[in-house]
């Protein structure tokens, strides 16, 4: 099979892991890979886990014509959850999908033209290579879903952990990875389940890490103004190769019809330009009933007007409670609505990010939500719950688009107080200096992205190279 790519329309398979997280920025770059005229298979495995990703590879999928713009379907074995330790059902999905991927070389054979490029994402590395070893013309990109800042971990953690053991001593505390103009990791922002080489995430991280050398590149959603200090683009490290930094931004697919949507937005334009504090932890990060209840209280407390999606259940699939009994607390619900619009269904973030109303946002920091507040310019308060999240919330703090609650704990270590929230969220909603920089942010990402920027330059590269050119 000839996998030479000597096409003018080169044509591209991306295979995304599960998880909104995962697949937004797989589908934002699959939709700037078609709006430069590639043709694009997008490779999904069913059963998908979230009414989330289905809904939006519908969208992605009739947003563009047939002929440009396919999907490609593959079954997902069941795996027994104990494998992973743990319940969370994306968790799984991920590991089942590891394990279903010897369809690659023959689905990857069957589609025509010939693709000139695989792009997998970074959780998939290890699997997807052993499934395409015989397929040895075939360019394999990753895409990595996280902060430069976590690449640089992500690289380096075989270096530092080993399969049996971690080397604190080597560590102390902080991790000084290996390359340029990375600021140290405390080992507090390390991802908790990293802390334990034998924990099966960790063990696949550093299975995978260790397999970098074997891809021709690897793409990473992040700017310049958002991680200046952190990598430069290009090949960093002997063994590495080349590094991408392409823009991801939210897309018009992604626009949909979402149920109370309007009714959002009609609330957010009564509001004063930059007043209203919009508060989400993302599509999977569920909190506690007791913290849920000092959230609202602290929200009352800021003095200004909110907006925030409640999240109880990990998969939205799963969740029918109505938001009293997730609130669980019929006088707050009521001190709420003077202030606040409270609701629990999936909202367009990046519909409310845009608008002139919203002036900041509470968020775990997940990575996709960092780059849309820089996007949008739009001053952060990060707590971040779990993950990569500490790392990206440093990289937010250190770009002056935000700052950090250092002191709140990870997901469910103890009960923030509303007063705690209530004052942070003042602060950082009284902060003119956070305000300027923000919007800073927003228009360096949009010099990225445009022409001439160093995204739209990375783009260009990397398509040339799909080219032969
Ligand atoms: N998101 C959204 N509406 C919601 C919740 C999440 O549009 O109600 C989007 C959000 O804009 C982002 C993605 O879902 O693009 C979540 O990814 P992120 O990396 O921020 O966090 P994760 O959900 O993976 O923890
Ligand atoms: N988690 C994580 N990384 C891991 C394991 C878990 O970020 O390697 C998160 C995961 O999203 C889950 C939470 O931590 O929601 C608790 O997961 P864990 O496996 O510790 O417990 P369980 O899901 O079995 O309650
Ligand atoms: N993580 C990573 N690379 C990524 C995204 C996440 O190494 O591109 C790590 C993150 O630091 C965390 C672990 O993956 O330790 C699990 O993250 P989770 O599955 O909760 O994140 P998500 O699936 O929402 O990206």
């Amino acid at each position: 099979m000839d996998h030479s790519g000597a096409h003018n329309r080169p044509h591209v398979a991306l295979l995304p892991s599960a998880g909104m997280g995962h697949l937004t920025p797989t589908l934002r770059l699959a939709a700037s890979l078609a709006n430069h005229g590639l043709q694009v298979t997008l490779i999904v495995g069913h059963p998908i886990v979230s009414a989330a990703e289905s809904k939006l590879i519908s969208r992605f999928l009739s947003a563009f014509p047939a002929d440009q713009v396919r999907e490609k379907q593959f079954d997902i074995v069941s795996v027994d959850p104990a494998t992973v330790n743990s319940k969370d059902p994306f968790f799984i999905q991920r590991e089942a999908t590891r394990r279903s991927l010897q369809i690659l070389p023959s689905l990857v054979s069957s589609l025509s033209p010939p693709i000139s490029a695989l792009v997998s994402d970074v959780f998939l590395m290890s699997p997807v290579l052993e499934a395409t070893a015989h397929l040895k013309d075939l360019p394999q990109y990753i895409l990595f879903t996280s902060s430069a800042r976590m690449f640089s971990l992500f690289a380096s953690y075989h270096t530092f952990f080993s399969e049996t053991s971690p080397d604190f001593s080597k560590v102390g505390d902080f991790i000084e990875t290996p390359f340029p103009g990375v600021v140290p990791i405390p080992i507090s922002s390390l991802p908790p389940p990293l802390r334990d080489p034998k924990t099966w995430f960790a063990s696949t991280f550093m299975e995978d890490s260790k397999k970098l050398s074997s891809f021709d590149g690897v793409l990473i959603n992040t700017f310049g103004k958002l991680e200046s200090d952190s990598l430069k683009g290009g090949k960093l490290l002997d063994g590495l190769p080349p590094l991408f930094t392409v823009g991801l931004v939210p897309c018009d697919f992604e626009k949909g019809s979402e149920e109370g949507g309007s009714a959002i937005i009609k609330w957010l334009d009564d509001k004063e330009p930059g007043s209203v504090v919009y508060v989400s932890f993302g599509s999977r990060t569920t909190m506690a009933k007791e913290q849920i209840r000092e959230m609202g209280e602290g929200l009352v407390r800021s003095g200004c007007p909110f907006l925030w999606v409640v999240k109880d259940k990990i998969v939205d699939k799963e969740d029918n409670d109505s938001l009293e009994d997730v609130i669980g607390d019929a006088e707050l619900v009521e001190k709420m609505k003077e202030k606040g619009l409270v609701v629990k269904e999936w909202v367009d973030q990046g519909e409310v990010l845009g608008h002139k109303s919203v002036g900041g946002f509470v968020s775990h920091c997940g990575w996709n939500s960092v780059v849309e507040a820089a996007w949008y310019g739009v001053r952060l308060l990060g707590w971040p719950q779990g993950g990569d999240q500490r790392i990206n919330a440093e990289v937010v703090e250190r770009s002056g688009l935000g700052v950090w609650a250092k002191d709140w704990g990870w997901m469910g270590e103890r009960v923030i107080k509303g007063e705690d929230i209530g004052g942070k969220i003042g602060e950082i909603m009284r902060n003119d200096l956070l305000k300027f920089q923000a919007e800073q942010i927003g228009e360096e990402a949009r010099k990225a992205v445009g022409d001439g920027g160093s995204c739209e330059n990375a783009m260009k590269e990397l398509i040339g190279k799909w080219k032969n050119e």
